[in-house]
């Protein structure tokens, strides 16, 4: 982050193609930018300031640390042949799509729409 610079989507984001879901939080990206220099346009702030841009950072950080963490944990996961890891993520798997409050929480953390939300975004 810099002066007069806010990176969005992909630039933005270190998230493993497993994900499948650089575009989703590209889109939050948009509408929290949105958010953020709308409010700071309004109290006649300077727009383009790191301290405006910041708020953007901090808010966006959290999202794209957990999803970044997340597919790289299950990349790493997916990619050994271990028996009993094997086993335990396909008890995970199954118990992920028989509970349907954790299948919508992963439903949703998928489609970006966990946490705070932009109000483009907002339902
Ligand atoms: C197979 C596959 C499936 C996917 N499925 C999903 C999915 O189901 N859900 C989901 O949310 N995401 C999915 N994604 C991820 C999603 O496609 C990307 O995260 C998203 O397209 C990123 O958008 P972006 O605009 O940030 O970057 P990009 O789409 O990469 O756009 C960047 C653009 O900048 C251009 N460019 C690069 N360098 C320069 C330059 N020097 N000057 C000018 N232009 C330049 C490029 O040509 C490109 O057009 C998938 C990705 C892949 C590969």
């Amino acid at each position: 982050m810099a002066p007069r610079l806010a990176l969005i989507g992909d630039a933005a984001h270190a998230v493993h193609p497993i994900a499948g879901q650089g575009y989703n939080l590209g889109v939050k990206d948009i509408a929290a930018l949105a958010d953020v220099l709308g409010d700071a346009s309004r109290l006649g702030l300077d727009i383009g300031s790191l301290s405006v841009l910041e708020k953007y950072q901090r808010w966006r950080r959290f999202d794209s640390a957990t999803l970044a963490f997340g597919t790289d944990a299950l990349n790493r996961l997916y990619s050994n042949d271990f028996g009993p890891l094997r086993l335990a993520r396909d008890l995970g798997m199954g118990a992920v799509n028989a509970v349907s409050p954790l299948r919508k929480f992963f439903m949703r953390q998928a489609g970006a729409d966990l946490g705070r939300l932009p109000a483009l975004m907002a339902p």
